[in-house]
């Protein structure tokens, strides 16, 4: 999309990565802007019509717009977007986010008019031939995580591993920790972001990899009991182009891993590649992060329920639920039971059902970007230390002091 308001020498686009916006028009002097198309498959579609009477899993939840101005003085600019059927309650919620000296901020209330439901007002300042970005939340590009992969594979004991392509040959990239000898260490934790792109975690599950490699006696002694791999952009295409939970060519991967394992059509090379790596590592554990930038409401979990898995691993599957529940004091959980809706079409139910993994789905409710990212690692590494147990934890060593 580009539109150029030539009288006040504006220019508003999504020709970028992770842009996104549909028509523009101009009504009064606002800027109104209509959420990009998300068609999905039918197969998808009639799913969500039997299961949730059409709701559930929104799409079109995503906006991205630049703002370019060849102006040579200062402007206060009104952005409005429009909301689709398919939003979903609450997935629009503010604050919306402005990128600054590439760097994202949300913005204040003051700048903000919200209708729930319909559509958000933005007052923008856009300084004289600047440009400012504007979205729903805080995007980050594919190139700017697989920098920050290369820094970590630099700075720390990770290894970047390419697990497989995209419908669009972008390459599906992990971060495996290996430990001080170089090798790998048996048992694996498995750390993902969501596969819906407009609620990005890539930064959060990187978090993860910053936190295992702060020298403390914890993180070392977590590096030499587990591989973490960390996989923080497992559907780029959807990303680059700004979907909501498509990988743009309407194939939703997230909802793909049962129409893969019943060896049916349509299955999106994303969740064919993400699942033969699942596969190879067979993880202990699986965590995946969705994140919000809201704090409208509690943080959640989706366990699964008890009776995917066989007595022997009860006890760590209560171990780790305990553990995990015990970092906030509110929550809003519900167990995955075989009774769920389109269970069999995720990960989280394969995963425990054919390796045994302790698999989680964690909803993170926090508004800045470093307090998800430090959520994420303060749970992944609540997860690891539980699932090592309590022994484990007691075998720790005194540290070695010296003067200094
Ligand atoms: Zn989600």
């Amino acid at each position: 999309m580009r539109f150029t308001d030539e009288s006040h020498q504006i220019t508003l686009d999504s020709d970028f990565e992770t842009g996104s916006a549909g028509p523009v028009r101009i009504v009064d002097g606002v800027y109104e802007i209509a959420p990009q198309p998300e068609p999905v498959s039918p197969w998808f579609t009639a799913a969500l019509e039997e299961h949730f009477g059409g709701a559930g899993v929104p799409r079109e939840y995503a906006c991205h717009v630049r703002v370019t101005s060849s102006a040579t003085t200062d402007q206060r600019i009104r952005l409005r977007f429009f909301f689709s059927e398919t939003n979903g309650n609450r997935y629009m919620d503010p604050p919306y986010w402005i990128l600054r000296d590439e760097r994202w901020w949300p913005m204040g209330a003051g700048a903000t008019r919200f209708v729930s439901e319909e559509h958000v007002e933005l007052d923008i300042d856009v300084p004289a031939r600047g440009a400012v970005h504007v979205a729903n939340k805080p995007y980050v590009s594919g190139g700017d995580v697989a920098s920050e992969m290369e820094s970590l594979a630099q700075v720390g004991p990770f290894e970047i591993e390419q697990i497989g392509v995209t419908e669009k040959d972008r390459p599906l990239l992990s971060l495996s920790s290996t430990r001080a000898d170089g090798s790998y260490a048996d048992d694996t934790i498995l750390i993902g972001a969501t596969m819906q792109p407009a609620e990005p975690a890539a930064r959060p599950v990187l978090a993860v990899a910053h936190a295992l490699n702060d020298g403390s006696a914890l993180s070392k002694r977590l590096l030499e009991r587990y591989r973490f791999v960390l996989i923080p952009l497992p559907n780029p295409d959807g990303t680059a182009e700004g979907r909501s939970c498509t990988n743009g060519c309407g194939q939703v991967p997230m909802f793909s891993f049962g129409r893969l394992l019943a060896g049916e059509d349509d299955v999106p090379k994303e969740t064919a590649a993400l699942w033969r790596h699942a596969e190879a590592l067979r993880p202990a554990a699986y965590i995946e992060f969705h994140t919000h930038y809201q704090v409208s409401r509690s943080h959640k979990l989706n366990p699964m329920g008890a009776d995917w898995f066989d007595v022997e691993r009860h006890a760590d599957l209560e171990r780790v639920n305990e553990a995990l529940l015990s970092t906030n004091l509110d929550w809003r959980v519900t167990p995955i039971e075989r009774t769920t809706p389109l269970c069999e079409a995720g990960k989280f139910t394969n995963l425990a059902d054919r390796f045994g993994t302790l698999a989680y789905c964690y909803q993170i409710y926090c508004i800045s970007e470093e307090a998800t990212a430090w959520h994420a690692a303060t749970v992944s590494m609540t997860l690891a230390r539980a699932l090592a147990g309590d022994e484990w934890a007691a075998e720790t060593p005194s540290p070695v002091i010296v003067p200094g």
